[in-house]
């Protein structure tokens, strides 16, 4: 078939769904986004080049394969989930190809797995199977529930591999890096002992199947990562519970599945790890695809301990007794590669606290309250990496890499002897175990340490790197740090080089009405291969809806005497709130002076995020307006993303302040100083078009279907008196916009 061909059956398809489904209507944007994701990913080329026997892959190594990827904006209420799984799932079941499709919410995963997946599978004639996969870490290893219960193997005195102590196990990510190991109270040792027993009882008898996010409380990390799953300790198909492993169980459901739905933080990690179908032969959708250049930074981003590398010598420890009963004659240079590299970073360590001490102490040991004290940070000017720090950095990253192929040829020995000798499989795997709950900080370490040491071309983009010292107790830590600066480069690099087919989706990527912002953070700027389409809302956001900027006398600048003002309006405007109501604030503090502004006639209805769990809110919310009662929730942020109240359930949503966030984090201090250095300008550059995804979100509470009435107060007189205020408004919905004095009554709207 041509992909002109597959694009209109795969559009076929969709209208074949929409014509069977009870309750549907046909929707002009949503057929319109059907249709450009059904041309894009037709027109993609899928499969491994042809290779000299001729066999396999459908592309010819002389033709590059086509690649095709469309950036969607789809506005509330176009149906967008609908529109991109009715043609790609088509497409796929007719490319004998895989539909990968990744979200950066679990509510929107759950909505997908539980709810609009199993609806199109019933009405699209092929048949399809899905699967929601999730990371290695979310599911037990029994092996280690074993080691923690002390019913696995001992490797006891005598025997070819010592025995180490249990408590290495119990607490192994608390004492992570400690020399010596602090001693623990006995109840707080039994108390742990008798977690792991109840778990692995819940697992035996099958009350639980090993999934983190099925247990009623899921435990601490600490907890929870000395029995989780991990690709450094597993042996796989050589560990003797890999017949009954829940996490290759689960793998097993991906692998007959047409549609596998995952988060970014998951697709991003998979890349190039085979956990995941290869993305050359798969449709690729993003969905919420405006988080994924944060969640890129936070991936490729890297750290390591300079203070606490006890773990170096343990590891080594370890990794002489196995490699000496395997004879690897790399063996020999693990002490050496051990001790230099603890040397070099301790070496680090001293001179850090030479250039950067004054100004870390100072933080970490300021007055209780202060704001910094108990972490600090101090982060290299434009990534330039003191001469005096490349030395015994360069050592790091030398004797590290020495440390780590010597550790990867004992790896490969063992699961050799464990192949060749499978009744020694369960004590071998313990051994495997134990070296790869070190390894990965050995990897860190590597990779740290060679980011740091990245320099910049002149006119390249440099690295971000910074020193934290954080306190815990009387005990202090210096970590180093590095991330790549721009989401973009990196992005670029590492997901779109692999990807053929892709749509990109969210019903805020635009800012400020343009696409560029999103293209370029997203690696996608100037790439041929991308397209980009608007489709608005099918609502009727002049008629349906109202803003109202509220402008105070007080510059926001001064805080006091403009928050004083905001929350006097605020209560005010509250009293007229008949139904449901959302109130969003951009600091905890401003929340604070609202709720103390309350007056006793309005403090039983709001609903604080602050004081009980989102969903007991919500469903208190959502009784209280079913009962004819007003209500209004109070909250931050995360409030203003991915909350669904249509009709009553929110009629107005007030604004305490534009939802600017400066660049403070060092990655976007970092891009800040770096654009400034080039002559550009990173307020209008970074700040405005990320604020305007923010506000845009946040103003998108206020409408969510076609018999919505509402209203957004908004009481920062910057959207109205500012050059960039009508950049923010650019990208907001069209609604019939009023101003009104702070004073003023709330009628005079
Ligand atoms: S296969 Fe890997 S994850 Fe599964 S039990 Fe064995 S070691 Fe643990």
């Amino acid at each position: 078939m041509s992909s002109l061909e597959w694009a209109a059956s795969a559009l076929q398809a969709f209208d074949g769904v929409v014509q069977a489904s009870t309750g549907f209507r046909s929707r002009v944007g949503q057929r319109h986004m059907a249709e450009r994701v059904a041309t894009t990913l037709a027109a993609a080329t899928l499969g491994k080049p042809r290779n000299d026997e001729g066999d396999d892959g459908g592309n010819d190594p002389a033709d590059p394969p086509t690649r095709a990827i469309a950036v969607i904006q789809a506005g509330t209420g176009v149906g967008k989930s609908l529109a991109y799984c009715a043609p790609a799932i088509a497409l796929a079941l007719a490319r004998n190809a895989r539909v990968v499709i990744s979200t950066a919410t679990v509510a929107l995963q759950e909505q997908l797995v539980h709810k609009d997946l199993p609806a199109l599978a019933k009405l699209l004639p092929q048949s399809f199977r899905f699967a929601l996969a999730k990371g290695r870490g979310r599911y037990v290893c029994q092996q280690k529930l074993e080691r923690l219960t002390g019913t696995a193997p001992e490797l006891g005195q005598g025997d070819e591999f010592e025995a180490e102590d249990p408590e290495d196990d119990l607490f192994a990510d608390q004492d992570a890096g400690l020399s010596v190991r602090p001693v623990r109270p006995a109840h707080e040792v039994a108390a742990r002992l008798q977690f792991y027993s109840g778990i692995a009882e819940a697992l035996a008898s099958g009350a639980w199947d090993g999934d983190r996010d099925a247990l009623d409380t899921p435990p601490a990390a600490e907890v929870w990562l000395p029995m989780a799953a991990d690709a450094a300790s597993c042996t796989g198909k050589h560990c003797p519970s890999f017949n009954q492993c829940v996490y290759y169980e689960r793998r097993k459901t991906l692998v007959g599945a047409q549609v596998i739905v995952v988060n970014h933080d998951l697709l991003l990690a998979s890349l190039g790890n085979r956990q995941l179908p290869e993305l050359d032969n798969s449709l690729l959708i993003l969905d919420e695809a405006h988080h994924l250049p944060a969640i890129a930074l936070a991936q490729f981003g890297c750290r390591m301990d300079l203070g606490r590398h006890g773990w170096a010598e343990q590891l080594a420890r370890r990794a002489v007794r196995v490699g000496v009963r395997f004879e690897v004659t790399e063996v020999a240079d693990i002490p050496t590669h051990a001790a230099q590299m603890r040397q070099a970073l301790q070496e680090t360590e001293r001179l850090v606290m030479d250039l950067y001490g004054y100004a870390l102490r100072a933080a970490v040991d300021g007055p209780a309250g202060a704001p910094g004290r108990g972490a600090a940070r101090a982060r290299l000017p434009l990534g330039e990496l003191p001469e005096v720090l490349q030395g015994p950095l360069g050592r790091v990253a030398h004797h590290a890499s020495g440390f780590l192929d010597a550790l990867r040829v004992i790896a490969a020995a063992l699961r050799a002897e464990m192949r060749d000798q499978p009744a020694m499989a369960r004590k071998l795997s313990t051994v495997y175990a134990q070296l790869g709950a070190l390894a990965p900080r050995l990897e860190q370490t590597l990779d740290t340490a060679q980011l740091l040491l990245r320099d910049a071309a002149p006119d390249a983009v440099p690295t971000a790197k910074w020193f934290t010292l954080e306190a815990h107790g009387d005990q202090a830590t210096l970590q180093a740090h590095a991330s790549p600066l721009l989401p973009g480069a990196t992005l670029r690099h590492q997901l779109w080089s692999k990807v053929r087919g892709a749509v990109l989706t969210s019903a805020t990527l635009t800012s400020c009405g343009r696409f560029d912002f999103f293209l370029r953070e997203s690696g996608l700027h100037g790439d041929d291969a991308a397209t980009t389409l608007e489709v608005p809302s099918p609502f009727d956001y002049a008629t349906q809806g109202r803003l109202i900027a509220v402008e105070t006398r007080a510059e926001v600048r001064d805080t006091a005497g403009y928050v004083a003002e905001m929350v006097q309006a605020l209560v005010r405007d509250l009293a007229d709130v008949r139904h449901g109501a959302l109130v969003l604030f951009t600091s905890r503090d401003q929340l604070r002076q609202a709720v103390e502004a309350l007056p006793p006639a309005l403090k039983p209805v709001v609903l604080l995020q602050t004081a009980m769990p989102r969903t007991q809110l919500l469903a208190t919310h959502r009784h209280r307006v079913a009962e004819g009662l007003p209500s209004v929730i109070f909250g931050m942020q995360s409030f203003g993303e991915g909350l669904d109240l249509p009709g009553k359930l929110c009629e107005s949503v007030f604004i305490a302040k534009l939802p600017f966030a400066p660049p403070d984090d060092p990655v976007g201090e970092a891009r800040a100083e770096w654009l400034r250095t080039i002559g550009r300008d990173p307020f209008s550059e970074l700040v405005v078009p990320a604020t305007a995804i923010r506000l845009a979100q946040w103003v998108g509470r206020a409408i969510r279907s076609e018999d919505d009435r509402a209203s957004v107060y908004c009481y920062d007189k910057r959207l109205v008196r500012t050059s960039y205020g009508q950049r923010l408004l650019n990208g907001l919905p069209p609604f019939a916009l009023t101003t009104r004095r702070a004073g003023a009554l709330a009628a005079h709207a």
